[in-house]
């Protein structure tokens, strides 16, 4: 909704009454130690900057003070979120990534937050709080980066080891079938074989994350399924499974088999953390309206911190017989299910929190 000439320059008005009302009460104290922030006016128009923004944009508040959201911002960001500064009705507090573009030139990436100033119960402007997010994105794209590359090594690989593969599977059902002495042996070799297959199919997902099937998911449902193939190996490690549901009905859009490995995943690095056995709690419920979470708990020794933010990189393992496919896998799929994972970890264990959208 846009308004017209005089009721912006009205608006425009009472912000600059709000601003010079609480520049001594409360902008020094924000900008002495805060974030680095600014408002802007109905009109787009930047009408204060505190120190911080200052500093963090390297150019002078008065120069600040003269510029537009336009002038700030790359204009592909601008035409998506421009309409947000101007409705009356947006309450709501947004938060996006975007580029600041100064003198029309690329400056930062930054993390945006956003929530509007009222007065009088009218939406007179908005507080914008920026935050650098250039070494965060860096990072981020350098991980990309390497994962790509590892996905279509990997995918090379599988390609090339799944058909011998599938051969020699074919053929040592034959043999067997046939051979009437002791099966020991074929036993083994069969196991190890699947076992190969196993680690193909992760390789295949880091290669080919698209292959996905999207359906409504009932999050209890599918946790319960997990829970039942993992209770065998549980049992194996002398680990005892407690679950904590606090779901209803709760769904997702995902795919079903992508879902399951990833918490498949999880427990069994839970489980792997703890070779003499301890208590495995299953943690499920929903934070509010809009997402499901899902925390994987285990009481083992935890992830030291030197490595911690290692362990998503496909191949990093610390375990003899390690894939090091395990982490990075899950945290693709959860990402395609436009979900978070954060792992908290100490001495006294790990626990892995999965947040995915909900269904509402
Ligand atoms: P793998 O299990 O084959 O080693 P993953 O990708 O599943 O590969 O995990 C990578 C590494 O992350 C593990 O080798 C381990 O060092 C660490 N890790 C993951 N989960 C846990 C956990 N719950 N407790 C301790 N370390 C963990
Ligand atoms: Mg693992």
């Amino acid at each position: 909704m846009q308004h017209g000439v005089d009721e912006v320059k009205r608006r425009n008005c009472l912000l600059d009454i709000y601003i010079d009302v609480n520049l001594e009460r409360y902008f020094s104290v924000l900008s002495n130690d805060a974030d680095p922030f600014f408002i802007v006016n109905m009109s787009g128009k930047l009408a204060y900057v505190n120190k911080h923004c200052e500093l963090l944009l390297k150019c002078p508040k008065i120069e600040l003070e003269k510029l537009f959201l336009n002038d700030l911002f790359s204009p592909t960001f601008i035409d998506e979120s421009q309409s947000f500064f101007h409705q009356k009705s947006r309450d709501k507090l947004i938060n996006f990534d975007s580029k600041i573009t100064l003198k029309s030139r690329e400056f930062m990436d930054v993390n945006v937050t956003a929530f509007p100033i009222l007065f009088d119960k009218e939406v007179v402007g908005n507080y914008v709080v920026l935050e650098d997010i250039t070494m965060i994105k860096r990072e981020r794209e350098l991980l990309a980066e390497k994962q790509a590359v590892a996905g279509q090594l990997a995918a090379g690989i599988a390609h090339e080891i799944r058909n011998p593969i599938t051969a020699i599977k074919g053929f040592l059902q034959l043999i067997m079938s046939e051979y009437t002495g002791d099966m020991m042996y074929f036993k083994v070799v069969e196991s190890e074989i699947n076992r190969i297959e196993g680690i193909l199919k992760e390789l295949m997902i880091l290669a080919k994350p698209n292959q996905t099937h999207y359906e409504e998911v009932n999050i209890h449902v599918l946790l319960e399924q997990v829970l039942a193939l993992m209770e065998s190996q549980a049992l194996l490690y002398n680990v005892e499974v407690e679950k904590k549901y606090r779901f209803t009905d709760e769904t997702i859009i995902g795919d079903q088999n992508q879902l399951k490995q990833v918490f498949i995943n999880y427990i069994k690095n839970a489980i792997e953390a703890m070779p003499n056995g301890g208590s495995l709690f299953i943690e499920g419920s929903y934070s509010d309206i809009s997402w499901v979470q899902i925390r994987v708990i285990d009481q083992g020794g935890g992830i030291p911190s030197d490595i911690i933010g290692r362990i998503h990189e496909p191949f990093f393992t610390t375990k003899e017989s390690g894939t090091g496919l395990g982490m990075s896998v899950s945290y693709q799929i959860i990402e395609e299910h436009k979900g978070k994972v954060k792992i908290m970890s100490n001495t006294q264990g790990t626990c892995v929190e999965v947040q995915l959208p909900m269904v509402t």
